[in-house]
């Protein structure tokens, strides 16, 4: 049954959805995915996919996302050129005044920026 799950794994819907955290610790989902009725969770390792299969959840979860201001700047600053040559491409500055796929790019643009320096700085 679990092969089954990883075999729909492969399609765009499930793609789309790919949790970011693991629904049993909160830590970086891995490529490890629980599908059950349709609900797609993340899980970072075997043993917490295994749990989330068996519905448990951390009773004291101690990860949780934190936002570092230095690299939301440097975000900033990498996704610049691309909202400029977007600005122009829309013919506004305002976001919302964009096409919804440059809007998307664009905060793709952003976020992937934020998670590789934060991933450097991980590295460090
Ligand atoms: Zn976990």
């Amino acid at each position: 049954m679990q092969r089954m799950m990883n075999q729909i794994c492969l399609s765009d819907d499930v793609k789309n959805k790919r949790p970011s955290l693991c629904a049993y610790c909160h830590g970086l989902a891995s490529s490890l995915l629980h599908i059950k009725n349709g609900k797609i969770k993340g899980a970072c390792s075997m043993e917490h996919l295994k749990y989330i299969g068996e519905g448990k959840t951390m009773e004291q979860k101690q990860n949780f996302a934190q936002i570092n201001e230095e690299l939301l700047s440097v975000a900033l600053s990498d996704a610049k050129p691309r909202y400029i040559e977007l600005s122009k491409k829309n013919g506004s500055y305002v976001l919302h005044q964009w096409d919804k796929e440059d809007r998307v790019h664009f905060v793709r643009k952003l976020v992937s920026s934020y998670l590789v320096n934060s991933k450097a700085q991980a590295d460090e």
